[in-house]
């Protein structure tokens, strides 16, 4: 039997943090990612440790697939088999630019990171998890699963005209959920997407204003339920999965979006 391992991309800040952090609740060794910001990686690790768990710290950016083989090496090297892949990292254009001038570079930038980058990630990591299982007897009781769970956005359907590539690289991790989902289905591995609405990180903190406007002072609000979402109400999405709770279920899409995707009237 092996315990539990996460690799959570982005576990350093914001959504990325929680989920590891709940992980770690759940016994899960986790191995948190990061690019740029050691110290708030170290942070996140001291509380993945007070929360049960344990951690390790491993700098990769996800958008250089370089780097990909050094973060799978460091969880294998220092847990074992890797059982969760949580493909939180992702970012926002530098700039807000209108979709008619937006430059290449950006494109680049947000698309690599957010889906070129998970993609081919995901790919290692499959391949990592078949292999692995074909020499495991299985996880610990309780987590008897192997799962992949990509954190993509309300913004995988909405279309945001001066951030095109950002809705686009969603998008394209609903369609990348799919496409593996259906393909690791046959080896026991479940791969389902999160869709968080706004929620209060460091991504959003630029645009407070604008979304304290419409979630909480316009007559209706944008959100049925009426308030700003917390990095953990993701994680505690994530974790019901990492529990084990949807045996049944893969390519499946959760929203944590305080009811933003229903059309009301
Ligand atoms: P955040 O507060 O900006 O944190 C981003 C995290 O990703 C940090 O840990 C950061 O590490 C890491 N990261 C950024 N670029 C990376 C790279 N190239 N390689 C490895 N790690 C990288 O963001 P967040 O709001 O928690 O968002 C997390 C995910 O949820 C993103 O995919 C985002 O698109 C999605 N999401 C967010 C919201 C929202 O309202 N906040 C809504 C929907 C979806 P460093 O500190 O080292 O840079």
């Amino acid at each position: 039997m092996t315990t539990p391992v996460s690799i959570v991309t982005g576990g350093s800040r914001g959504i990325g943090r929680a989920i590891a952090v709940e992980l770690g609740r759940l016994g899960y060794r986790v191995v948190i990612n990061y690019n740029a910001n050691a110290a708030a990686a170290d942070e996140a690790a001291a509380l993945v440790k007070d929360a049960g768990g344990d951690a390790i710290t491993v700098q990769a950016d996800v958008a250089r697939t370089d780097d990909h083989a050094r973060l799978l090496d460091a969880a294998v090297s220092r847990f074992g088999p890797v059982t969760l892949l949580v493909n939180n990292a992702g970012v926002a254009p530098k700039v807000r630019a209108d979709v008619l001038t937006m430059p290449e570079a950006s494109y680049d930038f947000v698309m690599d990171t957010n889906l070129k980058g998970p993609f081919l990630l995901t790919q290692r990591v499959a391949n990592h998890m078949v292999e692995a299982g074909a020499s495991e007897s299985g996880v610990a009781p309780g987590h008897s699963i192997r799962a992949i769970i990509n954190i993509s956005s309300i913004s995988a359907y909405t279309a945001h005209v001066n951030r095109g590539e950002y809705s686009l690289s969603k998008a394209g991790m609903a369609m990348m959920t799919q496409v593996f989902a259906a393909r690791l289905a046959e080896e026991g591995i479940g791969v389902y997407e999160i869709r968080p609405g706004v929620i209060a990180t460091d991504m959003t903190g630029p645009v407070k204003e604008k979304y304290d406007k419409l979630i909480l002072e316009d007559e209706r609000g944008i959100t049925p339920i009426r308030r700003w979402g917390r990095p953990e109400d993701v994680a505690q999405a994530v974790a019901a999965i990492a529990e084990g709770r949807f045996p049944f279920s893969t390519g499946e899409v959760f929203n944590v979006d305080g009811g933003f995707h229903m059309k009301t009237l």
